[in-house]
């Protein structure tokens, strides 16, 4: 096991944070994880996990050990004529799994390609993107408990899955390493989600009929020619969750505001607003403080224009709350994990 020490993070964020690492390791498979963590507790370092770095802010360097998830595989656990349950390693990343899938014809995916990151992470927040949540094909996941350093299988119910949200950012944030991901994913009848316009309207404008390439492909398009790259311009993608607020709450903004764009929330009796235009009314959309600021096509990203401190990217985001809050009534709550 490769320890080092004051390692930049710079290359393993993607708000290209230059923070430090006091000590840093990546770890590439379960014995050199258990390694890692007892490591940690012989000295007494306090212990932050990474993925790809797509989801995080780094405010300050980082104390203690920071593992880095890296065990690689992909392998096929069981299949019958309908359905295939793939085993995925948690450092393997999101968008080659997806890849992995498509290729073999296998649905329930497509709808989340190019997200960034690695599969470890997705449980996290349950990513999401144009009307599909990974809990649709979550089987089951292993994690090792840190503090007794034991195998911890979880279920779907077990998650707690919500919007962008699971029991891994709640009640057991830093509690567990996730290691293997099982998804379910379709070999036939597979259920095509083109409720999001934009994918429609690609298929439509290409002639194409939905399958699982076709939409994997428009979904690739879409994200391409909407979404700043990191490896331009340093962002986490969405920097707030969209709120869902009461109905009741959102019927009388929209007395205020009836052009105000709204969805269904998961939960009964709540309605989603894009947080995007939220922000955007508030007159942050495309807004330069310093280094970063806030996204000129997509309100909800703040990007790192170079050489921008976490710190003044949190205070960019703290402003941004704070306009929505004050105009709105509405608090928007960060998705990406402020370290
Ligand atoms: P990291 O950023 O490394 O970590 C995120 C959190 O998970 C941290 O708290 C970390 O400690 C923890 N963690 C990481 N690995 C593990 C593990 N194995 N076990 C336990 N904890 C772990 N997200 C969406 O949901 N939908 C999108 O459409 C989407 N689009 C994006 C677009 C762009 C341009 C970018 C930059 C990001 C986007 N994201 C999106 C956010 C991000 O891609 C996802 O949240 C992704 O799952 C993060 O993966 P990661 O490996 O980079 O996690
Ligand atoms: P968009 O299409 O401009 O829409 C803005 C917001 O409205 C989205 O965030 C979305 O909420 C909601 N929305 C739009 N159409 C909807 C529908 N038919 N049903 C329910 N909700 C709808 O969004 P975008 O910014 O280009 O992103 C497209 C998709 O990629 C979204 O799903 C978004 O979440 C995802 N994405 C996520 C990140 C991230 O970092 N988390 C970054 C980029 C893109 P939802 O977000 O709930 O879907």
């Amino acid at each position: 096991m490769f320890i080092q020490e004051n390692f930049s993070l710079q290359a393993h964020n993607t708000f290209g944070i230059a923070a430090q690492a006091r000590f840093f390791v990546t770890v590439t498979n379960g014995e050199m994880l258990l390694e890692a963590l007892a490591y940690a507790q012989q000295h007494h370092l306090p212990l932050t996990l990474l993925g790809g770095g797509s989801n995080v802010l780094f405010t300050k360097n980082i104390e203690g050990l920071l593992v880095q998830i890296a065990n690689k595989g992909m392998v096929v656990e069981k299949e019958d004529e309908d359905f295939v349950w793939v085993r995925v390693a948690a450092g393997e990343v999101w968008h080659d799994f997806v890849q992995f899938a498509v290729k073999n014809n296998w649905g329930g995916v497509e709808n989340l390609s190019l997200i960034y990151g690695t599969v470890g992470a997705a449980p996290m927040q349950n990513i999401g993107a144009y009307g599909v949540e990974i809990k649709a094909v979550f089987e089951y996941l292993e994690a090792i408990e840190l503090s007794t350093q034991t195998k911890k299988v979880f279920d779907k119910t077990a998650c707690q899955f919500g919007y962008r949200q699971s029991i891994f950012k709640q009640s057991l944030k830093n509690q567990v390493v996730i290691t293997q991901v099982v998804f379910k994913l379709t070999k036939r009848n597979h259920v095509f989600n083109t409720s999001y316009g934009a994918i429609q309207q690609v298929l439509n404008e290409k002639n194409l009929s939905p399958s699982i390439q076709n939409i994997s492909e428009a979904v690739i398009h879409i994200r391409q020619s909407k979404l700043p790259n990191p490896e331009v311009l340093g962002n986490a993608g969405s920097f707030f969750k969209n709120p869902e607020i009461p109905t009741e709450q959102f019927l009388q903004l929209q007395a205020q505001y009836p052009q105000i764009p709204n969805y269904a929330a998961e939960i009964a009796g709540y309605t989603k607003v894009p947080a995007g235009w939220l922000i955007e009314q508030c007159g942050w959309k495309g807004k330069k403080v310093g280094n970063c600021g806030v996204h000129k096509d997509q309100a909800l990203v703040i990007v790192n224009y170079g050489g921008a401190t976490g710190a003044e990217i949190w205070a960019v985001a703290e402003a941004v709350q704070q306009s929505v809050a004050e105009k709105f009534g509405v608090v928007l709550h960060p998705e990406v994990n402020c370290f």
